[in-house]
């Protein structure tokens, strides 16, 4: 039966083999956002975790936080075990903390749903319908200011961390990433 032992090798032969190929490999924790419904975060691998199995193989240092931006995967500079961090990388892999360490906070994403749902958060329990104005003739004013309260209504954040959580029932298959 395999185990944390295999576990851990396979994630860092996952990375050797994106750089021998030069793939930026991304990692990213499990959201609740499952058709099934089924997330149960005791079974999630953090993103910490992963981080941790990857330094059995690899010395990872973070790039620097200014350079990251809106962008969800915080970046590593990956050397050899041991190697001075002065030296040229081997190349980068990425860590998408979303469920422990959100990045709600510079996050400038909206997502249109292929049936013209306006989402404000991959969690929003609401969502803006653009599609039923749109074939009703409004004009490009009042898509904007449908467009505008979609924004301002934004959340903080994805609330996954709070009691009273609740997934929401459009899976990410259905949202469009
Ligand atoms: S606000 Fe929503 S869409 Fe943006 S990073 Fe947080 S969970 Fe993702």
């Amino acid at each position: 039966m395999r185990g944390i032992n295999d576990a851990v090798e396979d994630v860092v032969a996952l990375l050797t083999f994106a750089l021998e190929h030069a793939y930026e490999l991304r990692f990213i924790e499990q959201m609740p956002l499952d058709a099934q419904h089924g997330w149960d975060r005791s079974q999630m691998i953090s993103g910490a975790e992963i981080l941790d199995m990857l330094r059995t193989g690899y010395d990872l240092t973070p790039q620097p936080d200014e350079s990251r931006g809106s962008a969800p995967a915080e970046l590593f500079d990956v050397r050899p075990l041991g190697a001075s961090p002065d030296s040229r990388p081997l190349g980068t892999v990425g860590a998408i903390a979303s469920v422990t360490m959100p990045f709600c906070g510079s996050c400038d994403r909206v997502r249109l749903t292929a049936d013209g749902m306006i989402r404000n958060c991959l969690f929003a329990a609401g969502e803006t319908d653009l599609r039923t104005p749109l074939r009703e003739g409004a004009s490009d004013d009042e898509l904007a200011a449908l467009l505008r309260g979609s924004i301002t209504a934004k959340l903080p954040g994805h609330g996954i961390n709070q009691p009273d959580f609740l997934q929401p029932p459009r899976p990410m298959s259905a949202i469009g990433g």
